[in-house]
């Protein structure tokens, strides 16, 4: 299997060039304001308006972002995707076929709480309608091309979309308990390139549609038939009646797909959109109903959306910091280069619903002999002095042609120890699926590109 090298920089990637088109420090700007948006200076009066950022800035990311947009949701034969549609579309769509507003509701409820596809099995809709409603909508989901199973239990699914173009999701079970994260992807790719990533590698191809992470969630969820009141039937086999009177695991507790991480392929605050209308979507009481609690977005640093989406969505924020000083993050994570480390804690600091319960999560690659000192631990705890925050030191993971070694095991305790002594958390993951490359890092599509050349 040819696997990617490392890639060179890339200055024409979105990181270096765009927003704004400019790389390094920032003075003087002016504090920004979104119609609709807290502006970031209010969430924290002390702020230093030079360290906030103009809503400018904001409306180029998204511009930039605009330029990658998943394709439509509408199939050749015209029929649309009811997934991914916010409730004010699937109402619209409903009525633009003529039927009254609450069938936008039932049919909420069979795709997300029930995660009906077909629409023979919904059995509160009379057949005539259900019959209209397949000539004009199907309920959809990617296509799983493989999925591969860990000696630790840990899944990596290949799901395929409508237009070709693949992404890699990972279930990872917890060892403990009934419960367990799905790791989803937010893009094709990615146009950061941090220089420890796999999926670095690969150049961005396009963002993902809330359809298709929404869709993530939802195969996987089918693969092990955890939909309430299925009774361990698989999606399409013998719904219809059987799951009316099922067992609704209300919070989602103990279910074993109970949350969700955007730490797949892809940086999700580089799709905010799409990403934000997922997790409204997730999010929805009467449908999978995640609670913000259960979701976390990880960020390699891409600081005015950081402010939105705490002001917006208010779900766990993880930051991957990998690096306490300007000169090697600008290396390993490039876009420190645009957002350096003072205006990412700027931001971890007035990161709205961060508290003692919620901390705000660092996360931090060991690489043997790169950032792994004591000097580095100790000017971490000093940048995170007085936050509400956790450190997940995760060990470096490898990938074919990887340029980095992990850290050795006491270099790690060591590391640990020291943030542990300043009073954080600092838990060492354990690797998960490594076997399967579907470790942190590790994921990258690179299967349908192979298969059109063999
Ligand atoms: N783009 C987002 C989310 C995806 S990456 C982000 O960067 O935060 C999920 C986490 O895995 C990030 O913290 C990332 O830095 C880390 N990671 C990337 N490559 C890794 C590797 N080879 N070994 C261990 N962790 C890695
Ligand atoms: Fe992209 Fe995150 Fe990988 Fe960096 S670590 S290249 S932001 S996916």
């Amino acid at each position: 299997m040819t696997q990617g090298q490392p890639a060179a920089p890339t200055p024409a990637s979105i990181a270096d060039v765009a927003p704004g088109g400019h790389v390094g420090r920032r003075v003087g700007r002016a504090v920004g304001r979104t119609a609709g948006l807290t502006p970031v200076s209010a969430l924290d009066p002390t702020l230093d308006p030079v360290l906030d950022l103009t809503a400018a800035e904001r409306a180029r990311v998204l511009a930039k972002s605009a330029l990658f947009d998943p394709p439509t949701t509408q199939l050749p034969d015209g029929r649309r995707d009811l997934v991914g549609m916010s409730r004010a579309e699937l109402a619209a769509a409903v009525a633009a076929i003529g039927e009254a507003p609450f069938r936008a509701k039932q049919l909420w409820h069979w795709i997300y709480h029930r995660g009906v596809t077909d629409f023979d099995l919904m059995s509160t809709i009379a057949r005539p309608l259900q019959g209209k409603l397949a000539a004009h909508f199907v309920v959809g989901r990617p296509q799983t091309v493989t999925a591969q199973l860990s000696t630790d239990a840990t899944q990596k699914f290949l799901f395929r979309f409508r237009d070709g173009q693949e992404a890699e999701t990972v279930y990872i079970p917890s060892l403990e308990e009934d419960r367990g994260a799905v790791c989803v992807s937010s893009q094709v790719g990615c146009t950061l390139s941090c220089r420890f990533c796999h999926t670095g590698t690969q150049t961005l191809t396009r963002n993902l549609g809330a359809a298709e992470i929404v869709g993530q969630f939802m195969a996987a969820r089918d693969a092990y038939a955890e939909w309430p009141g299925t009774d361990g039937l698989k999606n399409g086999e013998a719904q219809g009646e059987k799951v009316q009177g099922g067992k609704n695991h209300g919070d989602n507790t103990g279910r074993l797909l109970s949350n969700i991480v955007f730490m797949g392929m892809g940086e999700p605050l580089y799709n905010y959109v799409n990403v934000a209308k997922a997790i409204t979507i997730l999010m929805d009481n009467e449908g999978i109903a995640l609670s913000r609690r259960r979701i976390t977005l990880s960020t390699s640093g891409v600081v005015p959306m950081m402010d939105r989406a705490g002001a917006e969505l208010g779900v766990n924020l993880a930051v991957s910091l990998h690096a306490v000083r300007d000169a090697l993050r600008d290396e390993i994570v490039p876009l420190n280069r645009k957002y350096p480390i003072a205006e990412l804690m700027a931001a971890c600091r007035r990161y709205p619903g961060a508290s003692n319960a919620r901390r705000i999560t660092f996360e931090y690659v060991m690489l043997k002999g790169v950032n792994d000192t004591p000097a580095d631990a100790r000017e971490l705890v000093r940048l995170i002095a007085g936050m509400p925050a956790k450190v997940n030191l995760i060990p470096f993971n490898p990938w074919p042609g990887s340029a980095y070694e992990t850290s050795m095991p006491a270099v790690i305790d060591r590391f640990a120890q020291i943030v542990m002594d300043a009073g954080f958390a600092s838990p060492v993951r354990s690797p998960r699926g490594r076997d399967i490359l579907a470790a942190c890092g590790q994921l990258r599509t690179e299967s349908r590109r192979q298969r059109s050349v063999a």
